[in-house]
This record gives C-alpha cells, sequence and structure tokens, in this order.
C-alpha cells in the first residue's frame, strides 16, 4: 500500500510561487520570541525576504501596537549589524505587521484568518502541539488558498499512531510538500558539512562500513537544566526531546549512502531508507540507559534538583539523559551500534559525532599506540578532528596522539532563519518528511514503553556533573555480537 506521507508533489517540476504573508500562531509564545522572530529578522536584514507581510496571531489579549514592540525588540541585534537597505526591510515589515487575537481551536476562526491575509500563506503553528493538532482538524482543503505551506514544530505527535493520525490529517488539506515539519537542528550548514565530508573525499567513504568502523556515537550533552520548561519537558524528556527528533537525523546522514543529488527527494529517499532498517537493540536493560539529575552546580550557578522545579511531577519519572544503541541492519552498517546520547544539566557541553575505527595490528617494535584512529564531526560550532597516530619528536618507535582539525563551513543564518527561508521558498529539503517523522517514533517507541515498565532503572547524576557514576563518554562494550 503506497503510503500518503511518501506521496510526491504535485507537480514536481512547478517552482512553487514565494509566500507573501508569513502568519505566525502563537505569537505571544516563546518559540515565537526566542527564536522565530531573531532567525527571521536576520533573514530579512540580508535582503532574503522580497516583499513579505508578517502576521501574528494568538489566544493572547495584546494588541498591534504591542506585537510591534516586540517584534522591533526581535529584530534589534540584526538591525544593527544590518546595512541601510536591510534595516529599511526591517522597520517597515515591523511598522506594517498585524497582531489579532483567535481561539485556534473555534470552528472556522483560522480558517477567516487565513483567508484575511495575501496568500500565498505559510501557517507557522507556534502552538502547543494538542492545540496545532485541533487547528488542524478543523481546517478543509477549500480554506487554503493555492500555494499554502503549513508549517509544524516538534514534538509531531506523541507516539507512531498520533503522527500518523496528523499526518493523514494534513495531507487532507495540501500535498506533502507544502508541510514543513521543522527540524532546526538540521541547519543546512550540519547536513550539507556531513555530506561534503563524507562524498567528496575518496580517503573516507570507503571506510565508512562495517569492514573499519567500530561504533558511530552521537551525543548532545548540554549544560542547560529546565531553564522554566517545565510544562513541555516534563511530559517530553531527553530521549523524545533531543533523540526521537533530531539525533536520529544526525544519524541517517551519518549513515545514508550516496544520494544522486541534494534534492529532497534524493536525499530525504536516503534517509527514510536508512530509518527503515534501523530498531534499538531489544536487550534495553543493556541496550539504552536513563537518568535524572539531582540538584548542583553549574557554573557557579546552583541548580535544584530536577524533581523539586516548579511544575515538575517526581512521579513521571522523566529522564533529563538518556542513551540508546540503535542497529542500522543493512549492508554497510551491520554489527557497528550507533550509540545516540543527550542529556541536560551536565557540567560539559559535548555536541559532536564521533566514528571510531577499528584497531589495526601495528608492527611489534612500535610504542605508544593506545587509541583507535577517530573523526569527530562537532556541532555548533561546526568542526572537524581526525585523530591519528603519528611518528613523534624524539623517540622513533614512540607512537604520539596528534588531531589534524579545520574548521567547518558556519551557517550565516540563525537555525530558525534555515528553517524559514526553506518555508517561505517551498524548499522543504531541511523540513522532515512524514513517513520519516513516523519511522522515528517507531525507532524509540519500544524504549518507551520497556521504561515505563520499570525494565530500565532510572538513574541519578548531579548536575555539573558527567553523568551518572560509570556512564564514560563512550560505552565500553556493545551490545552487538562483535563481527
Ligand atoms: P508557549 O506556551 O510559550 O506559547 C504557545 C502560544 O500559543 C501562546 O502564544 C499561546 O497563547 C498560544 N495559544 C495557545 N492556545 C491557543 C489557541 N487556542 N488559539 C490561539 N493561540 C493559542 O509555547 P512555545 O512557544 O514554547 O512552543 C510552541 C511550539 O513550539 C510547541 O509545539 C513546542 O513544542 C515547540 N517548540 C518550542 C521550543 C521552545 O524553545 N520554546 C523549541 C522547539 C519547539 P496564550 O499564552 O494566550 O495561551
Amino acid at each position: 500500500m503506497t503510503n500518503p506521507a511518501t506521496t510526491p508533489a504535485t507537480n514536481p517540476n512547478s517552482a512553487p510561487e514565494p509566500v507573501r504573508t508569513l502568519l505566525i500562531l502563537g505569537a505571544s509564545g516563546d518559540l515565537t520570541g526566542r527564536l522565530l522572530l531573531p532567525g527571521l529578522g536576520k533573514l530579512i536584514a540580508q535582503g532574503r525576504t522580497h516583499g513579505l507581510e508578517l502576521v501574528g496571531a494568538g489566544a493572547d489579549d495584546w494588541d498591534t501596537a504591542r506585537w510591534r514592540d516586540r517584534v522591533g525588540t526581535a529584530f534589534t541585534d540584526c538591525a544593527g549589524k544590518a546595512n541601510d537597505a536591510g534595516r529599511q526591510d526591517l522597520r517597515s515589515i515591523q511598522e506594517r505587521t498585524e497582531y489579532h487575537v483567535v481561539d485556534v481551536t473555534a470552528e472556522g476562526t483560522l480558517a477567516r484568518l487565513i483567508a484575511s491575509v495575501e496568500a500565498p500563506v505559510a501557517v507557522f503553528f507556534a502552538l502547543p502541539p494538542a492545540v496545532s493538532q485541533k487547528a488542524c482538524e478543523l481546517l478543509e482543503p477549500q480554506d487554503l488558498p493555492e500555494g499554502t505551506r503549513l508549517v509544524l514544530e516538534k514534538p509531531f505527535g506523541t507516539s507512531r499512531e498520533s503522527a500518523a493520525s496528523l499526518n493523514r490529517t494534513l495531507l487532507s488539506l495540501v500535498p506533502e510538500d507544502r508541510i514543513h515539519r521543522v527540524d532546526h537542528f538540521l541547519g543546512k550548514a550540519t547536513v550539507f558539512n556531513i555530506l561534503g565530508l563524507r562524498f567528496a573525499n575518496r580517503l573516507l567513504e570507503p571506510l565508512m562500513n562495517n569492514l573499519h568502523v567500530e561504533k558511530v556515537e552521537i551525543f548532545y550533552d548540554e549544560s542547560l537544566a529546565l531553564e522554566g520548561r517545565a510544562r513541555y519537558y516534563d511530559k517530553a524528556g531527553a530521549l523524545r526531546d533531543m533523540i526521537q527528533s533530531h539525533l536520529l537525523q544526525i544519524m541517517a546522514l551519518m549513515a545514508i549512502n550516496a544520494p544522486a543529488s541534494l534534492t529532497e527527494r534524493d536525499l530525504r529517499d536516503h534517509i527514510g531508507s536508512v530509518l527503515r532498517a534501523s530498531s534499538v537493540n531489544p536487550d534495553y536493560a543493556r541496550s539504552t540507559r536513563r537518568a535524572r539529575y539531582t540538584a548542583g552546580q553549574i557554573d557557579g550557578r546552583d541548580i535544584p534538583d530536577y524533581a523539586a522545579e516548579a511544575g515538575v511531577d517526581p512521579a513521571h519519572e522523566t529522564e533529563t539523559l538518556a542513551e540508546i544503541e540503535v542497529s542500522v541492519n543493512n549492508f554497510r552498517w551491520a554489527g557497528v551500534p550507533f550509540i545516540l546520547r543527550s542529556g541536560k544539566a551536565l557540567g560539559r557541553q559535548q555536541k559532536e559525532a564521533i566514528v571510531t575505527f577499528k584497531p589495526v595490528q601495528v608492527p611489534a617494535g612500535f610504542k605508544g599506540v593506545d587509541a583507535p584512529t577517530r573523526l569527530r564531526i562537532g556541532f555548533g560550532p561546526e568542526t572537524l578532528q581526525l585523530e591519528i597516530d603519528v611518528n613523534a619528536p624524539g623517540d622513533i618507535f614512540t607512537l604520539d596522539r596528534v588531531a589534524l582539525e579545520a574548521a567547518m563551513h558556519a551557517p550565516d543564518l540563525l537555525p530558525y532563519g534555515e528553517v524559514l527561508e526553506g518555508v517561505l521558498r517551498g524548499d522543504p529539503l531541511l523540513s522532515v518528511r512524514g513517513d520519516i517523522a513516523e519511522d522515528c517514533w517507531r525507532i524509540v517507541e519500544p524504549v518507551l514503553k520497556a521504561w515505563a515498565a520499570g525494565e530500565v532503572p532510572l538513574e541519578e547524576y548531579r548536575a555539573g556533573s558527567r553523568g551518572p557514576e560509570g556512564w564514560e563518554t563512550s560505552r565500553p562494550d556493545s551490545v552487538l555480537p562483535r563481527r
């Protein structure tokens, strides 16, 4: 049966008309103020929005003056760095933007709002997920003028079934290529740095397989703690918040075969194929770990116990640090563990993918060889390191570890600027395709069930530490049989 989420665009050859109006629902919310508007500001300041209108809407009883203030504040930083034309564009969008008080869950309200703005429109659902879902269910295809794009935030559903149901709703409204499921981690710099490194170098690509690679680790460890986001985070946790959404996408980029082109269809087909071959190794007590932070200090700041934070229900047993071992069961990667880990309130930021190569038989007589060759790709800042052993100065028999380093392409937009640019141009390359969003839930759901059933203990770690005792940076062994 055809998966509706993979149904190709209506007409892949016609260039989509650029968006005329960006309609932000949830304009008074945190995402809009902290991430969306600053990202948009930089895009406008660089002259990359071409006659765009901005409209804000939300349940809050704001007026247009207050909304314009919010937009102006968010644009201040980019205005300071923009040229005259950029500053003028920022000012003129800020002076024209309007705010509407709406309850998008009231029948007909969102449809009327969409009809009142200039088409084509991109509707950005910066709303609580359940509100977004309800609002979409109330829309009819005829409510959406030609070229409408729907932009959905994470989390995309709360399970495979709910993601599939949301996909059905969205696909009844617009074709797949007009649906943008935002993953702001999939910034262009991250994606193209990995692809460029892997597929433009004869040196590396022949080694990226189970003959030569021991393991691949993808870490996203933050020193940030809860930062007042209990309402969302306490229901999500590290596995849903980071691994299910972002780290599986990075894993797929590390594992895909070379796509024929950098178009959304070629790239996303390959990502989908890798994820369909992936699963968490089912001995969950050994292939997964979870932990929650207790009170501690980070950079001299006191961090309260997670369970004592306002809005947290300790009975949820929400993990703030999660690790899973995934197998990519295809010809290239069978037998290689992919270890994905993310956590909050850790003493050290570690945001990178590490490829550890298998050891080699070094000729007898060499000294000092004690670590395998490793390739490290850093995310924010974008960096590259190849750790190898070379003959050291002094004793010719002694090998020394050196790191060949390079700075990678750094993004010229903020992550949400890149997301919005894709939306405004109608390019879904950086958005998560529907079938892929469902598959990411399929991969983590058995782990969530095992954790809910208490099969894996919830460990503890002190905020500001490196994690629970025994959690080394790298796992000592894999669940997989050695090949
Ligand atoms: P907030 O709770 O801060 O904001 C939600 C906004 O939606 C508020 O403006 C709220 O208005 C409005 N709203 C709620 N119900 C309705 C309704 N019925 N009709 C119209 N407006 C309504 O949430 P966030 O901004 O933090 O998050 C928004 C989305 O972005 C969520 O899906 C979240 O998961 C996602 N996200 C958030 C990130 C972040 O850092 N904040 C990061 C990544 C994703 P009111 O205040 O009046 O209720």
